[in-house]
């Protein structure tokens, strides 16, 4: 939560605030649900911030803010997630486990030293003493105190075991969540947050090899949403997203960007390679006439517009986002259903 939102919504002119939210929601034409509202007091609170930003990028692009946007939106810009509830609660076990783990080393490190006392005393007394009933009493002593050393590490070793299995289990819980946190609940792609990673990530480890974006976006989506309803929107969603999984295999990597919108990064592939990954994209989602599920009405076709871009040595992760959006753009404006390059912004299709 930032400082501006924390005195926006505290402060004296919270209520106005508060009113101007649900103006704005209604204007823009989202439902007021809680979430919605949420989101809307964080943009009209902060409108700088980044979900402000991205909030001001949809609405400038007609992008319908449907219950799943608001998800996404959620999940990549309010400061409380499931994530951060997983790890809280993650590290309160393991927590837990390290305080009984340490009682259970200390209680077996005063019985090791209880033990040395023991042997110490015990050879004292041997060494004084001949008397055959005295060495019996000290052996069964010493005896005694072997199998509570004994005793004590079995205990020892067997809360290690039991500790070593929990702390496993919260590992592949927290790669769960994780996992889910990156991917998108929807079409099961990476989501917006793993994307903006992966990019930075690329963009700056890139040695020699060349590195390319691309960016698509399914044409008159909005359209199609608003003939057909969400449900069947999503499903188209979905039928893209397989087709790109499909062709995206090994070191490419795709992730739903927003809305309608999809990126592909394709480390080490030039630009030859990426036009035809793209064509072939934009030819296999077009070659299906789908169905509305419900009804069975024919929907048509669906096509996408693509652009990309290569990047350029010491470009950062930003302005080659830019420079693939103004080619997909191109795309857009060249009539849809095709592919732009962005450095020579000409039609590959
Ligand atoms: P889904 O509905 O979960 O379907 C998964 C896969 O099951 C489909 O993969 C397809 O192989 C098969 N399948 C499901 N329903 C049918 C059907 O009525 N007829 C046939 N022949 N196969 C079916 P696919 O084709 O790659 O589609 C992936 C996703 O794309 C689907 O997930 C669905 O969400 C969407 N989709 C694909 N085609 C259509 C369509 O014609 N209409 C609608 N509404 N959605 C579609």
């Amino acid at each position: 939560m930032t400082a501006q939102f924390e005195t926006a919504v505290r402060g004296p002119e919270a209520y106005s605030l508060a009113r101007n939210v649900i103006a704005e929601m209604e204007k823009a034409g989202v439902w007021p649900t809680p979430l919605n509202f949420e989101l809307w007091m964080h943009y009209l609170g902060d409108p700088e911030g980044p979900l402000g930003r991205e909030i001001r990028r949809l609405l400038a692009e007609s992008i319908v803010i449907s219950d799943q946007t608001s998800e996404m939106l959620a999940a990549e810009f309010l400061p409380r997630g499931r994530l951060s509830e997983e790890i809280r609660d993650a590290g309160a076990v393991l927590d837990r486990e390290l305080a009984s783990v340490a009682s259970a080393i200390a209680k077996a490190h005063k019985t090791q030293a209880d033990y040395g006392e023991t042997l110490a005393d015990a050879s004292q007394t041997m060494e004084a003493t001949e008397d055959a009933s005295t060495l019996k009493s000290l052996v069964g002593g010493l005896s005694s105190a072997t199998k509570r050393v004994r005793r004590e590490t079995a205990i020892l070793e067997k809360r290690l075991e039991s500790s070593n299995k929990e702390v496993a289990r919260l590992r592949e819980h927290l790669e769960q969540v994780r996992r889910d946190a990156m991917t998108d609940a929807l079409t099961n792609l990476a989501n917006r947050k793993a994307f903006d990673e992966r990019l930075e990530q690329v963009c700056a480890a890139r040695d020699h090899a060349p590195l390319t974006l691309a960016i698509l976006d399914i044409d008159h989506f909005k359209r199609f949403n608003d003939t057909w309803g969400h449900q069947t929107g999503d499903q188209v969603l979905r039928y893209v997203s397989t087709i790109l999984s499909r062709v995206c295999s090994g070191n490419r990597f795709v992730a739903r960007f927003g809305g309608e919108e999809f990126a592909i990064i394709f480390p080490g592939e030039n630009t030859g390679a990426v036009t035809a990954a793209l064509e072939n994209i934009r030819e296999e989602v077009s070659s299906r006439s789908l169905r509305r599920r419900s009804t069975n009405d024919d929907l048509g076709a669906v096509t996408i517009s693509a652009g990309f871009a290569e990047h350029l040595p010491g470009e950062t992760a930003s302005a080659l986002l830019e420079r693939a959006d103004a080619a997909l753009y191109a795309s857009k404006r060249g009539g849809r259903n095709c592919v732009t390059s962005a450095p020579m912004l000409e039609k590959a299709a």
